[in-house]
């Protein structure tokens, strides 16, 4: 359980949330509720630090950083309509919150540094936003430790004998729910529960204890110890079905059964909720959407009455899917509720391409959530091999991503063979490489519109090369380890920082003035 095995419903296609960039609205959110359970509930006081060259310093509070974390620190949910006033919310409650840019060592761009207090004491908490809206609590008081939010966490501060308190507490669990270490004076235990108060108490009368903390469950699919994965890349995959013939779909499923002890009824159902959301964000975005703190007007509207007249180049269903994804990105950009797929800066390529593509072909919801569980392994590839963080690896691990899931997506909607996806989804990634993220006035709306139609529309490319046979060359496993060297090696400016590339071009600076002087008014 210490290595991460992502799950498609926490990793890839989710959060279900509000606000325009997962990496920061969700999983500050989710940090949020973690320091608020470490807390027991009862803040006072916060001291928030953000790194002076991480990415947070200069994005924090554009990208939604603040709504989501202030959010999670009262307790709400990802969807929760108080989020589109969040600063009301907080100074309603009373909580006294300090935002300071300061200098301490990290090792990601994405570091949340929150000192809490309350009558009680006070905790340290460092985070990590680790793409996608995805979490990694990286120490508490000091103590290194390596938190998900995919298990309910005890940590237990002690004075005594580790080993006895261990095998004591090893009773109130079944062995193949809980995982637990002991560590000099702090013993952790990953369970599906906490142990009830009464239990709490009889441990704390026998045993010296300094603190007994717990942190609740964050993400939708938990994790059990011992988990074994039929397969966790591509190769894997082929090995796995050899003889078999399933579609990506059925992968899958079988996949996310395995990770998340579900049956396949349930995984399918968990999808085609997605769908139906999904679903409700386009009819949303085609009403009409408004936002003050945004760059673009809506401008769906006026292409689906061009389309609907004939006023557009001949696009067929290519067309559809700008329409959509483009409904979709206006919802995102005013606070309404999408689904990150696989972030929400990236929220529109592989649902518009699915939803575009399934409208034009008649489909039907179930043949839609087929399309989506196909992309989901392919997510579940890059998430254990890469990264969907723009901070880390920019807009091709975004954009790209989505691009390389959309493409098998469509094969298998269109009937493809488990082959023709796969290769779809190489030929997509690969052309997508090297994008860099490059937010205009540090929103996230241009360049990202564009860069979502650019991966629906080279989805649907790259899904008729594959149907016609054309070859990728290079297996998907290896674009994907490109993709992350590439990463690795793209200058900090162009990752997300708002300090290169579109962001700092004149119009940038001038959007970005206009919009906090509109904002503060
Ligand atoms: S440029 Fe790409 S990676 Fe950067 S914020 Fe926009 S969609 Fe996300």
């Amino acid at each position: 359980m210490s290595s991460h095995q992502p799950s498609i419903f926490n990793d890839v296609i989710g959060p279900v949330m509000r606000g325009a960039s997962s990496s920061h609205c969700a999983a500050a959110l989710r940090i949020g509720r973690l320091a608020r359970s470490l807390m027991g509930g009862a803040i006072d006081e916060v001291l928030v630090e953000f790194e002076s060259k991480g990415s947070l310093a200069t994005t924090h509070e554009t990208q939604g950083s603040d709504m989501g974390l202030f959010g999670g620190l009262l307790g709400w949910d990802l969807v929760d309509e108080r989020l589109l006033d969040y600063a009301a919310g907080m100074r309603a409650s009373g909580i006294d919150i300090r935002i300071e840019i300061t200098d301490f060592e990290t090792t990601s761009p994405n570091i949340y540094k929150l000192t809490l207090g309350n009558s009680q004491g006070s905790h340290e908490l460092i985070a990590d936003s680790i793409g996608g809206g995805m979490i990694e609590v990286l120490a508490i008081d000091g103590v290194p430790l390596s938190i998900r939010g995919d298990c309910h966490e005890t940590l237990i501060f002690h004075e005594g004998d580790g080993e006895e308190f261990c095998r004591r507490l090893g009773t109130h669990f079944e062995e193949s729910e809980v995982f637990m270490r002991a560590e000099g004076r702090t013993i952790e235990v990953k369970a599906q529960h906490f142990l009830d108060a009464d239990v709490r108490m009889r441990f704390r009368d026998e045993f010296p204890i300094q603190h007994w903390l717990e942190l609740e469950r964050v993400l939708p699919v938990p994790s059990h110890p011992g988990t074994a994965l039929p397969f966790t890349s591509c190769a894997e995959l082929l090995a796995y079905d050899a003889g078999k013939e399933r579609e990506l779909w059925e992968l899958a499923v079988d996949y996310e059964c395995a990770r998340g002890h579900l049956d396949p009824e349930d995984v399918f159902e968990r999808m085609r909720e997605i769908v139906r959301i999904l679903q409700g964000a386009v009819r949303l975005g085609l009403a009409g959407t408004e936002h003050e703190d945004r760059i673009l007007a809506c401008q769906s509207g006026a292409f689906s009455e061009r389309m609907a007249a004939g006023n557009l180049l001949e696009g067929g269903m290519l067309n559809e899917i700008i329409l959509q994804v483009t409904a979709m990105m206006e919802v995102k950009s005013s606070m309404g509720v999408i689904v990150a797929a696989p972030t929400a800066g990236a929220c529109a390529a592989l649902p518009g391409a699915v939803l575009g593509a399934g409208t034009v072909m008649g489909l039907s919801l179930d043949q839609m959530t087929r399309g989506m569980l196909a992309a989901g392994v392919i997510g579940i590839f890059i998430a254990t091999h890469s990264t969907f963080s723009a901070e880390k690896s920019g807009c091709q691990a975004e954009c790209g991503a989505g691009s390389g899931m959309a493409a098998a997506a469509l094969v298998t909607m269109a009937g493809g063979t488990l082959d023709q996806a796969l290769s779809a989804s190489s030929m997509a990634l690969q052309n997508m490489l090297g994008l860099i993220c490059d937010p205009v006035a540090k929103r996230v709306e241009v360049p990202c519109l564009g860069r979502n139609v650019l991966a629906a529309s080279n989805a649907l490319s790259c899904a008729n090369m594959a149907l016609s046979g054309f070859d990728a060359v290079i297996p998907l496993d290896e674009v994907i380890d490109a993709m992350d060297e590439i990463g690795r090696g793209m200058p900090c400016e162009l990752r997300c920082t708002g300090l290169g590339g579109l962001s700092t071009t004149k119009t940038s600076l001038a959007i970005e003035a206009k919009l906090e002087d509109r904002c503060s008014s």
